[in-house]
């Protein structure tokens, strides 16, 4: 394949405003899919993303587009928008030439919009400004394009207008991608030198590696070396996304694909490393990846004790798939032997948990998410804690310090004053204000981490009803007054209940969280204390008191069906039960700390 016709390209934007749809169009328009199978986002196949409409996973497809005699062969990598997915959008770009910038024409320019823009600009590739949507019945062109140049700085006056969904002007988008995005370069005379930028396992064929090409030509039989982890495998099998597996038979400098080989664990392939010839190796492997850095921590353990072996499986073959999130076996008085798992944000916490319990039937039981945070000790040591569990007697402590992230919100001119209120009030740092245009505006707050991850996006999204998006990036840690609150139920500890808080906040947070638990435990035959505690001092207290009656006494006796319909209700709520001492605790308590704000 002469490389001259190959264009590598990425969609970027901000969440819902039409990558998905844009990726099937071109699909659909290009002859790639049919009509029938245009009808759904075909790229998000996992279950979850068809669920929530978001994409997670990035995805590639080669597309052969015909234009003045010459098909050219078109490499799209679609890419999620959300924040906790930077990483999977990094990487995108990594394997590209150049990148759509998709904004929503009546939305504008969003935080993601932002964010995705400069991470393109920042590794020098050709952004072409795409104004999507252009069917809908209000729409703000003009204003859009002016946002595009304000905050962006990008030339906005040959943007295109498009519809993802009818198909207008899409054929404008393929013109662009030929004529503005640079073929890419590479040799196939010099020796193999691909980038591994995704891989999964797949239940048939293994572990999938996706490559980028760059230097030398792959085939089939080839003795390839993976230069970074140094393993040696033979090729099985290479072939192209369209959109499923198509064998073919070599991939050149510049070709997107995949290669199968007879690598069996999983562990041995990593996102970022670089593909090789074991007899003709490169000189030194390409740059690779920053690794990702997982800010929020939280327990997962196995319903039942047996579950332990079965679930660090499923750990390890959900992480060949996404490798920015991690997990390290620990165990925990209250719930025994599990993991402690890390993740980018919140979004990618929950979309894990998801999949584990979907795609992989796990039940679990997860405790309450926090930051990593970092303490020095007296003795001059710096401990990174990722668990609460884990923080030394206060007497120990030099310093305790926490993860602050800078923070930028796009919201309506009107929501100025609320944000800036909302971030004062969980201890925010004002850096500064840009306006975008008459009506909106860029207000930039260095937060706390922990102030931002449980529920700053949804506070944001009710006080601007919809209309104010975030983004944020993590600038370092600062020293603040933290402590370790415990949590005790009928005088025990309860050690995955803990969680570190600002001082200045923990009567609230405990008092909040005692009465949280309160209402998620259920009634026992006795009464059951639950407090919080900081360093062995009681600051909140709530009681559950005993409850009298039999659960069935209530349908008094008569109506069999109701009767065993309330048995079987109370059935399904055990499933998510852990028995502590003679309490049982159900799984949604775990989480309580999230909404005891
Ligand atoms: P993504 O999150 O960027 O991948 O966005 P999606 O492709 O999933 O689109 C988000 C929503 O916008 C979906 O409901 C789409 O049907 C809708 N959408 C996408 N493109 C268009 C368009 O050109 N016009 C209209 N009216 N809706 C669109
Ligand atoms: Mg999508």
């Amino acid at each position: 394949m002469d490389p001259k016709l190959i264009r590598n390209f990425s969609i970027i934007a901000h969440i819902d405003h039409g990558k998905s749809t844009l990726a099937d169009q071109l699909l659909l328009q290009s002859g790639t899919i049919t009509e029938r199978e245009f009808h759904s986002q075909i790229l998000d196949d996992l279950e979850i993303e068809k669920e929530r409409g978001i994409t997670v996973k990035a995805r590639s497809v080669t597309i052969d587009y015909k234009k003045d005699g010459q098909t050219y062969e078109l490499n799209l990598i679609d890419t999620p928008g959300h924040v906790d997915f930077h990483y999977e959008v990094n990487r995108s770009l990594a394997a590209c030439e150049g990148a759509l910038l998709l904004i929503d024409a009546f939305q504008g320019v969003q935080a993601q919009t932002v964010a995705n823009a400069y991470a393109a600009i920042e590794v020098d590739l050709e952004i072409v400004p795409v104004v999507n949507k252009i069917d809908l019945q209000v729409i703000r062109v003009e204003e859009v394009l002016e946002e595009v140049e304000n905050i962006l700085g990008l030339d906005a006056s040959e943007a295109l207008r498009v519809s993802a969904k009818t198909g207008l002007n899409v054929d404008t988008v393929f013109d662009a991608i030929i004529s503005k995005i640079p073929p890419p370069s590479g040799s196939p005379d010099k020796p193999l030198k691909a980038l591994v930028f995704d891989s999964k396992f797949d239940k048939y064929r293994g572990v999938v590696t996706y490559v980028r090409m760059v230097d030398g030509v792959i085939r089939k039989g080839d003795n390839i070396r993976f230069m970074r982890e140094n393993v040696n495998s033979e090729v099985i099998e290479i072939g192209q996304f369209r959109p499923g597996l198509v064998p073919c038979k070599e991939l050149g400098p510049g070709q997107v694909g995949y290669v199968l080989t007879g690598v069996k664990e999983l562990s041995r392939i990593t996102v970022g490393d670089t593909v090789t010839m074991a007899n003709n190796p490169a000189e030194a492997p390409l740059p690779g990846y920053q690794k990702p850095k997982q800010m929020v921590f939280c327990g997962m353990y196995p319903l039942d004790a047996t579950g332990f072996e079965s679930l660090r499986d499923e750990l390890q073959k959900l992480s060949l798939n996404d490798s920015s999130f991690s997990f390290q076996p620990e165990t925990s008085d209250a719930l025994g032997f599990g993991f402690r798992c890390g993740f980018l944000g919140m979004l990618h916490m929950e979309i894990v948990q998801q999949r584990l319990e979907r795609e992989q039937d796990m039940d679990l039981i997860q405790t309450a998410p926090n930051v990593t945070y970092e303490i020095l000790t007296k003795s001059g040591k710096t401990m990174v804690i990722d668990n609460p569990q884990d923080v030394p007697d206060p007497s120990q402590i030099d310093e305790f310090r926490e993860p602050i992230a800078k923070v930028s919100f796009i919201v309506p001119a009107e929501n100025v004053g609320t944000i800036m209120q909302l971030s004062q009030d969980r201890r925010g740092i004002y850096k500064n204000t840009e306006f975008l245009g008459p009506t909106r505006a860029q207000v930039v707050y260095e937060l706390p981490l922990s102030e931002i991850v449980y529920d700053m996006y949804d506070k944001l999204k009710s006080v601007t009803r919809g209309y104010g998006t975030m983004d944020y990036e993590i600038i370092g840690y600062t020293a603040a007054d933290l402590v370790k609150m415990d949590i005790l139920v009928k005088g025990e500890q309860v050690d995955a209940l803990s969680t570190i808080v600002h001082r200045s906040t923990a009567d609230r947070r405990g008092r909040a969280l005692v009465k949280r638990l309160k209402t998620e435990i259920n009634k026992h035959q006795f009464e059951i204390a639950i407090q919080a505690a900081i360093g062995g001092k009681i600051i909140a207290r709530e009681t559950i008191s005993a409850f009298r009656k039999n659960v069935t006494a209530k349908c008094y006796g008569g109506d069999i069906s109701r009767k065993r319909k309330l048995l079987e209700k109370q059935k399904e709520g055990k499933k998510r039960m852990k028995q502590f001492g003679a309490v049982e605790i159900p799984q949604k308590a775990f989480l309580s700390v999230l909404e005891a704000n």
